[in-house]
């Protein structure tokens, strides 16, 4: 690897501008990606550091895909700031910005998609219909674009990276997935950037979900296997306080998000609530001792 990576942190837009870079760099250079939404927190900078780690160039792109949102979700009113943004990456050291526009990726007449069959149709794939789809076709198509060796996805998002890893396995694609723990508020809220939607209240009561996950944990770790149990007492946490409505709790095979009755090995518990107006989602893995 080499240390001699651009200071000169660069911005494209275009798909064929970034499709030449990539050809130019894949030459000697390791292409470390890192897709994003913008809006960027302490989460997403920690995969950008992760990335830095792992390769010559670490491009990390910015573009709040319409078409994993429904029609009913918060795509007008999703956070955006890109010269916050574009300042916080270069801080990290990133070597391009990929920032194209909705017409760039999506041209007239597109009508190609990825569906990642199965794993959809648990946890937030059940209300979100069409999300991972959309999730799926803009990291493919990213890929196609940025052309990394590797790319960082957060655990924070569990089911998409399970969605992510599934397709770059089933369509061969040439890319190396690298998973990255979920990066936490000092009380031990998920850092998202939807945690700007929530009032002073809210964001008070938002430290339930981190504290029903630890509540499991620790229901684990002194011996209980039974997942409705488990189950039962995470919704408890959650309804200390008014205002948090579950959406689901579900304890699940970590690699086909299935139910699963008991823990044995591991499992992942997965939440997803609303507070006011904000869906919140999180997870942890829970291991049998
Ligand atoms: P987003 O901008 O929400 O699409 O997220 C971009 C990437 O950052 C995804 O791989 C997310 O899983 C990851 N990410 C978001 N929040 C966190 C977090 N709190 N800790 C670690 N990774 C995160």
């Amino acid at each position: 690897m080499t240390a001699n990576h651009s200071t000169n942190m660069r911005t494209i837009r275009t798909v064929s501008e970034m499709q030449a870079t990539a050809d130019e760099l894949r030459k000697d250079r390791r292409i470390a990606f890192v897709p994003t939404m913008g809006y960027l927190h302490e989460g997403h900078l920690a995969l950008v550091r992760k990335a830095r780690e792992l390769a010559d160039v670490v491009v990390v792109s910015i573009f709040v895909n319409p078409i994993q949102f429904g029609p009913t979700e918060d795509l007008a009113r999703y956070p955006r700031d890109f010269d916050r943004d574009a300042a916080l990456l270069e801080k990290e050291r990133t070597d391009i910005i990929f920032y194209p526009n909705d017409g760039e990726m999506y041209e007239k007449g597109f009508t190609t998609y990825v569906e990642v069959r199965k794993l959809e149709d648990h946890l937030c794939g059940k209300t979100r219909l069409g999300h991972f789809t959309g999730v799926a076709t803009v990291v493919a198509k990213l890929f196609n674009i940025v052309k990394p060796h590797c790319a960082v996805f957060g655990q924070k998002d569990y089911q998409q990276l399970m969605v992510i890893e599934r397709m770059v396995k089933d369509l061969n694609m040439d890319v190396e997935i690298v998973p990255y723990p979920t990066v936490r508020e000092p009380d031990g809220l998920a850092m998202s950037s939807r945690n700007t939607y929530l009032s002073d209240i809210e964001r008070k009561k938002a430290r339930l979900i981190s504290a029903s996950l630890r509540k499991a944990e620790e229901m684990v770790g002194s011996g209980e296997r039974n997942t409705d149990t488990i189950r039962r007492a995470v919704d408890d946490v959650l309804h200390q306080e008014d205002g948090i409505d579950v959406e689901y709790i579900n304890i699940c095979d970590t690699g086909t998000l299935e139910d699963v009755p008991v823990i044995a090995g591991r499992a992942v518990l997965a939440v997803a609530c609303r507070i006011g107006k904000t869906r919140l989602i999180d997870n942890t893995i829970l291991t049998e001792a």
